[in-house]
């Protein structure tokens, strides 16, 4: 094979690669703010669960003290009843005192939902605080991960670097420039399989004598359609259709 040739398709593997790793460097921060996302969510469905806890307490709370209204005036309405006089008063006082029981009654009710619902409410207050410890340890690991891919990645890319250095030092320049042109050109891919008479990027049918010429691989020949440099892989097993 023509060594600029054997050469390029070696680069083209170390420039995808390194896309590739470019790529996914470039996504850290997406990745990193999808974390902490997951973990806001944890804390959102933490904090509304405490709340709705503490309105039922708060909501329990003034219902109470409502009770303790109604029983004051109660007690009072007994104490008076004991010193009744008349008929017409003691009817009276038996009113109030039938109304004020029914009052606190109302209100104990109240207060026995309220406890109920609380109990759930707990229970959801409880399974929040774990749900959000364990996306917590779950993002951390995450996170951990992320770093080392990313450290990973960065030694990848240092060491296609000085591979490319090696490769390229000691290609025909012209070849290497116009590697590199139609690279920028064409999305980074600046090379192309020739195979069963086409060229495997841009599936435009090749002249056959141009075919002929790529499957010796002796020279650098361009696509007439995409202009990426073709190449022709003896080894490659056609796919089955
Ligand atoms: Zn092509």
């Amino acid at each position: 094979m023509n060594s600029d040739l054997e050469k390029l398709i070696g680069l083209q593997h170390l420039d995808s690669a390194a896309s590739d790793a470019h790529k996914k460097l470039a996504d850290e921060p997406e990745r990193m703010k999808a974390l902490d996302a997951r973990v806001d969510a944890a804390r959102h469905a933490q904090a509304a669960a405490k709340e709705r806890l503490a309105a039922n307490q708060a909501a329990r709370r003034e219902i109470e003290k409502d009770v303790a209204v109604h029983q004051g005036r109660l007690s009072k309405f007994r104490e008076q009843a004991m010193a009744v006089k008349t008929n017409q008063e003691y009817h009276a006082i038996q009113h109030e005192i039938a109304f004020a029981q029914s009052e606190i009654k109302k209100r104990e009710d109240q207060i026995l939902e309220l406890m109920l619902a609380a109990d759930e409410l707990t229970a959801a207050a409880k399974k929040s605080d774990a749900a959000l410890a364990a996306e917590q340890k779950a993002v951390d690991a995450d996170r951990h991960r992320l770093a080392q891919d990313m450290t990973a990645l960065k030694a990848d890319l240092e060491r296609i670097a000085g591979e490319r250095a090696s490769v390229i030092a000691g290609m025909t320049p012209q070849v290497l420039s116009t590697f590199e042109l139609i690279a920028k050109r064409r999305g980074g891919v600046a090379i192309a399989e020739a195979r069963d008479g086409m060229c495997t990027v841009c599936h435009v049918r090749l002249r056959p004598q141009v075919f002929n010429n790529v499957r010796k691989n002796d020279q650098i020949i361009q696509c007439d359609s995409c202009q990426r440099i073709l190449y022709f892989s003896p080894l490659t097993v056609a796919p089955i259709p």
